[in-house]
């Protein structure tokens, strides 16, 4: 039998990357889709290594329309969508809202436009955390209100959320689930993928694993006066493995359901809070390096604790995070070393 074909855009990318692999191990054909904005080529190779087969890749803007319907007509009957590619940082979000919001936005409204041509109708959407702005009860769940979006990334994954949700509303066939992940980290044990940060990195993992390497000074903690038990931010860091399973969950979820319009949000977290500081202490637990550290000021628009109530994926998907927030600085770490200087 054919193995279902599913359309990833942002493939090539940190989370795609893993989510490919897990969709060739779990019997679909991914396809992928990236204009390398973000990612490298050499990504490409750890992928085909990790399935043992020639992924197709097709190097497109997926907010370029006629080059996606290319692309939807040379892939063939398409069981889904994962959609992935966006642009993803928040500072620079602030400096160019106008790219961010081409990007993020029109990317998903060609693609939901070619999926309704072409009869395809079960999406996969890569929303996030920051649609929760600060939130104002912890854990958050699927029900927890939105605040005002922090960024101008936050708000380009509101609007995408409530696109899908009118668009779902409208009656169109479209079934979606609309993942907010929290904090992804980690690379898959293999070290043949993981994340390539470009540029100086804004995340915390990155950020550790540069200054573990030497390629930057002591880590950076903004921030010692939270109301928090060390002062540090708290955050859900939850292992790439453990997202990019979630994918295939969410899909056959999907596959299973009577309706013929849904849209459904699912919180991809651990559900544990974890400081800042702590983060700190398991690289050091998990690797036996040590790291320098250094407080700094706060950075402007950041959230002082966030962490998940994931249980209704694992009610729903029949999906949790397995992995530790060790196992998660092990790989990555292994994955930095791989990395050239
Ligand atoms: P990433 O930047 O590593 O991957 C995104 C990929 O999409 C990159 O390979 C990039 O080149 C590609 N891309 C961007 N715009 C494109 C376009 N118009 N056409 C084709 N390809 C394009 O990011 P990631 O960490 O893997 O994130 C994947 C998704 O998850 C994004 O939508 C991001 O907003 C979301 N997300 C990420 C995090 C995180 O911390 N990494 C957290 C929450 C949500």
């Amino acid at each position: 039998m054919a193995r279902p074909t599913i359309l990833v855009t942002g493939g090539a990318g940190y989370i795609g990357s893993h989510t490919v692999v897990d969709l060739v191990e779990n019997g679909y054909a991914p396809v992928l889709v990236d204009d390398f904005s973000n990612s490298e080529r050499s990504a490409l190779r750890g992928i085909r290594e990790l399935c043992r087969e020639e992924v197709t890749c097709h190097e497109v803007d997926c907010a370029d329309r006629d080059a996606m319907r290319a692309v939807f007509e040379a892939s063939g009957p398409l069981a889904g969508v994962i959609h992935f590619a966006a642009s993803k940082a928040v500072g620079e979000s602030q400096r160019e809202p106008l790219r961010y919001y081409r990007n993020n936005v029109d990317g998903l409204l060609s693609l939901l436009e070619l999926m309704g041509e072409f009869g395809c109708r079960d999406l996969v959407f890569s929303s996030s955390c920051v649609v929760y702005g600060q939130p104002e009860q912890l854990p958050v769940t699927e029900r927890s209100a939105l605040g005002r979006a922090e960024s101008v990334y936050g708000a380009t994954k509101q609007i995408c959320e409530r696109v899908i949700e009118d668009v779902v509303r409208s009656g169109v066939p479209l079934r979606a689930t609309l993942l907010r992940y929290f904090n992804p980290i980690g690379a898959h044990p293999s070290a043949l993928i993981g994340e390539l940060p470009i540029g100086v990195p804004q995340n915390l993992v990155p950020v550790i694993l540069q200054s573990a390497a030497g390629l930057r000074g002591p880590v950076e903690v903004y921030g010692g006066d939270w109301s928090t038990p060390d002062g540090s931010c708290i955050r859900d860091y939850i292992h790439v493995m453990d997202l990019a399973a979630a994918h295939v969950a969410a899909l056959e979820w999907l596959a299973k359901r009577p309706e013929s319009a849904l849209s459904r949000v699912f919180n991809l977290g651990t559900g544990r809070g974890v400081s800042v500081r702590e983060a700190i202490e398991a690289f050091e637990r998990a690797t036996g390096e040590k790291l320098d550290w250094q407080l700094a000021e706060r950075r402007p628009g950041d959230i002082e604790q966030i962490y998940a109530n994931a249980d209704e994926a694992r009610r729903e998907l029949g999906w949790s995070a397995e992995r530790s927030i060790e196992d998660a600085m092990q790989d990555a770490w292994k994955w930095q070393q791989t990395l050239p200087r």
